[in-house]
């Protein structure tokens, strides 16, 4: 069998839900299990409605609820048919009951990650019905199971962690008699819920991830994450869209461009599949014919230096000073001692006798942590900053490779604050203001991707992307543009 996720953008509407009908036919003999994230963007609105309501905006909360409303029920595929009937109506309870949700958020004036989890869930629990109902009325026998019957997590509320005992098990009674019926299941990615049955979400961008639990699970031949671009590119198209498609790399170059930014892939989708030895393809749905880019144990050299370059804007650097009087050693260990109590994971790390300096994804509410931190030295926590990170295997042992990253840095006059080897060897990590990783991307890539002939002449939007990156103002302060 083979596990096949379709992304916000490949389930978007009707068209791209009957593109991904086609492609899921295309290769039914290898019988695939579906997985579907939420319609693009509904994740998003979803957290604005619920912050919304939260902190006392019902109408404007109730505003963006009819926007989906209206988006999901002008999705939901040939009305007229009787499946499509059974769909509406459960779009428009699971709508209705958001909506009672809403009202009882406003009402408390409180958020709790519980509900929050509750309310994101949403996204997937509609489009997986709206997809299954739309793969029905295309002739394929398509059949709704809950991921929240399947995946069992911890109760680590946004960010939950799978318990794989329990999944697996669920798993392996759930799909393999649909399989052998010749159905085709379908299943929301990302939600999940505890052993009591209380809904939970794998953190955002989880469908990849919860692709490759039931990849590993069920001893996937491979799993196909479908999604808006080629593959995975030596960077994000839309940072720089000369980007090319990487053909095949290793898990251990993959999983460090995800976990550095590299929005295609979540994270944590490489564990499973590494583990069961399962290859990764990412397709695009847009170019079903591409060959897409593999993910698998061993890939070959690469004709350039680095394989890929990621970028992670969002940043927080965080600096801590000692007053010696703890000595280096009981330092380091009273300040990763406080970071584990709050739950903050570091990314890059830089250490002197008597100073740390950390990132953080700004995201995370911090003041806990700064205030058991302040015990321990003087505290500094600067926002603004953004991790880039370049992987390739083939650095490892090669001399003047970090020398040419920063010289070409330094030509381009982009202030680093801190710099990380990766202790796999196989990265090249630093940390610059947010609003310089376009120009340090294009730079970067242009050295170390692009041949001096094929370079483009730089025009305003290659500069910036598609993105929304704050442009540097006056004296380095960031300005935020659209
Ligand atoms: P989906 O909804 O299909 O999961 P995502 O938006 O989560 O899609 O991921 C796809 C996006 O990842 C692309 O549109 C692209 O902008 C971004 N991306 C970031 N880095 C890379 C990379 N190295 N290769 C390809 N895409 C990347
Ligand atoms: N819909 C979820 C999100 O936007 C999960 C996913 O798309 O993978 O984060
Ligand atoms: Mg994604």
């Amino acid at each position: 069998m083979i596990v096949m996720k379709f992304g916000g953008t490949s389930v978007e509407d009707t068209r791209a839900i009957a593109t991904a009908a086609e492609i899921v036919l295309s290769r039914i003999e290898e019988r695939p299990v579906v997985v579907v994230s939420a319609m693009a963007g509904v994740t998003d609105s979803l957290l604005a409605m619920a912050r919304a309501a939260a902190s006392g905006r019902l109408g404007e909360a109730l505003r963006v609820l009819r926007g989906l409303r209206r988006r999901h029920l002008a999705a939901l595929y040939s009305p007229a048919d009787e499946s499509a009937d059974v769909a509406r109506q459960h779009v428009v309870a699971r709508l209705d009951s958001l909506q009672d949700i809403l009202r009882g958020v406003a009402a408390l004036g409180e958020l709790t990650p519980r509900t929050t989890d509750h309310i994101l869930g949403t996204g997937e629990l509609l489009s997986s019905r709206i997809v299954s109902a739309a793969f029905a009325a295309l002739g394929l026998d398509a059949a709704l199971v809950d991921a929240r019957e399947c995946i069992v997590t911890d109760a680590t509320h946004t960010n939950a962690v799978p318990l794989f005992d329990w999944t697996t098990e669920r798993l392996r009674r759930r799909l393999p008699p649909l399989l052998a019926g010749r159905q085709v299941p379908v299943m929301a990615g990302y939600i999940a819920a505890t052993i009591d049955g209380v809904p939970t979400t794998l953190g955002r961008g989880g469908s990849d991830f919860s692709a490759a639990i039931v990849g590993a699970a069920l001893n996937a031949k491979r799993i196909e994450i479908w999604t808006d671009v080629e593959g995975m590119m030596t960077t994000d198209p839309r940072l720089y869209p000369q980007a090319q498609r990487i053909e095949v790399i290793g898990f251990d170059e993959a999983s460090e461009l995800a976990y550095f930014g590299a929005k295609v892939l979540h994270p944590a989708t490489l564990i499973p599949a590494v583990e069961k030895n399962i290859p990764i393809h990412v397709l695009n749905s847009r170019n079903p014919e591409s060959a897409g880019t593999c993910i698998r144990a061993r890939a070959p050299r690469s004709r350039t230096t680095f394989r890929a370059i990621a970028a992670k804007p969002g940043m927080k650097v965080v600096n801590i000073k000692s007053p010696r009087k703890l000595g280096a050693n009981g330092f380091l260990r009273a300040v990763f001692e406080s970071f584990e109590r709050h739950g903050c994971a570091a990314d890059l790390v830089s250490t002197s006798e008597v100073s740390v300096s950390v990132t953080l994804s700004s995201a995370h509410g911090i003041d806990p942590l700064l205030a058991d931190l302040n015990k321990l030295g003087e505290v500094e926590a600067e926002d603004g900053k953004a991790i880039v990170c370049l992987v390739g295997k083939d650095i490892r042992g090669r001399v003047g490779i970090a020398a040419s990253v920063f010289d070409t840095l330094a030509a381009a006059n982009i202030n680093v604050h801190m710099i990380s080897q990766g202790a796999s060897e196989i990265n090249i990590g630093f940390v610059i203001e947010e609003c310089d990783v376009p120009e340090a991307v294009r730079k970067l890539h242009q050295r170390f991707f692009e041949p001096e002939k094929q370079r483009p002449a730089p025009t305003l939007r290659a500069v910036r992307g598609g993105l929304r990156m704050p442009r540097c103002g006056p004296a380095g302060a960031a300005v935020e543009v659209g």
